[in-house]
């Protein structure tokens, strides 16, 4: 089996960047040593299905009932467990809009998170505070702010926020968006009122990404028969912006994730989990996320009053399948959209997300079902293969 101390090779159905096919990932150390084609070489591990890349998810909040909201190291501890074990080795830390001292609070835990390397963390994305009140979907409404107050400095001073979700028409959001692209973080437009050309500034101002598409955007309005397109028709007719995408079956439709993989394509769409606290929880089960509370119900989590979804309770991997099953997105674009695209779009370092000699060895291995069957994390088995037909 494999072990963090001696090469291992495990053998299977290879899914690269560009096309699937037979070979071998050769490990060492944590590391790949090589990627080896073609299906000759002796295997320590033989699977009978694919192999990936370990996902990356830059839209996640929680799982088992904890949330990257809480100022909790065990909590960030199981949330990042619970998706490695469902194949997610790079996760994007997401911080659902709270109170002032509560997201400092969440920033300064997550920092130091980060200093210890754990989890396959590779950084924060602040989902708020400044959102659009009347696209805010479940985040607070009395605690959304304005850029104007200049709190997205320290927010990002510790230079651990990667990414940062916001609505580019608000007051302030100009100096915002120049400010913060300028310290390397990545700016994405979403929960916003913004119409087509407004985005189109935004952009010439730096908004490089946009969130979950069809959710906490504007879409096409009719003003009589003059129509003015939103952030939805701006994303999709863009040629630069890359875009996050819930391919959960509730979030979007199979029919919504065609069109949005058909506009922009395996390397400017990413499929993003946005798990709940929900995540890995049973029906009814009830969680909180910052000062959002929520409940599990009909495969999505909803929140408790009602009016709108809080994220899902969906794994990356469940909506790679989603993608590739239901709506029809060929594997090898599937999985792109699920590592590489969305390690490029959030400014990760190049090599995440791919397969490839010295690289960290995340490996994925999924069944002819697209079902999780093991996972690689760092060179070690977060998920031992349960099927696997071992060679010694
Ligand atoms: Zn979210």
């Amino acid at each position: 089996m494999v072990t963090a101390e001696q090469p291992s090779v495990i053998a299977g159905t290879l899914v690269l960047a560009e096309r699937v096919g037979p070979g071998a990932v050769v490990v060492r150390d944590g590391l790949v040593e090589e990627v080896v084609h073609g299906s000759r070489r002796v295997a320590d591990l033989q699977w009978p299905g694919f192999i990936a890349p370990g996902l990356v998810d830059i839209h996640v909040h929680g799982a088992r009932g904890r949330s990257f909201n809480e100022p909790d190291s065990r909590a960030w501890h199981s949330v990042t467990e619970a998706h490695r074990e469902h194949g997610t080795t790079t996760t994007l830390a997401t911080l659902g809009t709270s109170a002032l001292p509560q997201l400092r609070e969440a920033i300064a835990i997550g920092t130091a998170e980060l200093a210890t390397g754990h989890g396959g963390l590779a950084g924060l994305h602040l989902e708020g505070p400044y959102l659009a009140d009347g696209y805010r979907g479940a985040h607070p409404p009395d605690l959304l702010r304005q850029p104007t107050d200049g709190h997205w400095r320290e927010f990002t001073d510790h230079g651990t926020v990667r990414m940062v979700t916001l609505a580019p028409e608000l007051a302030g959001a100009k100096e915002a968006i120049t400010g913060l692209s300028g310290r390397g973080v990545v700016v994405s437009a979403g929960h916003s009122a913004a119409n087509a050309d407004q985005v189109r500034e935004a952009v010439a101002h730096g908004v490089r990404h946009a969130a979950h598409l069809w959710s906490g955007h504007t879409e096409l309005r009719r003003h009589g028969p003059v129509r003015e397109p939103g952030l939805l028709e701006a994303v999709l007719g863009s040629e630069e912006l890359t875009a996050e995408l819930i391919a959960d079956g509730h979030h979007v439709t199979a029919d919504m994730t065609r069109v949005a993989y058909r506009c922009l394509g395996p390397d400017r769409l990413c499929l993003v989990s946005d798990a709940s606290p929900g995540t890995g929880l049973p029906t009814g089960a009830r969680f909180g996320m910052g000062a959002i509370e929520g409940t599990v119900a009909q495969g999505v989590a909803i929140s408790r009053d009602g009016r709108s979804f809080c994220g899902s309770v969906s794994f990356l991997a469940d909506v790679l399948r989603f993608a590739v099953r239901q709506a029809a997105v060929p594997l090898v674009d599937a999985v792109r959209m699920a590592t590489a695209t969305p390690a490029r779009a959030a400014g990760l370092a190049d090599g995440v997300g791919r397969l490839k000699a010295g690289g960290r060895a995340d490996l994925l291995l999924l069944d002819r079902a697209l079902k999780v069957g093991a996972v690689l994390a760092a060179g070690r088995w977060v998920r031992p293969p349960a099927h696997a037909q071992a060679r010694s």
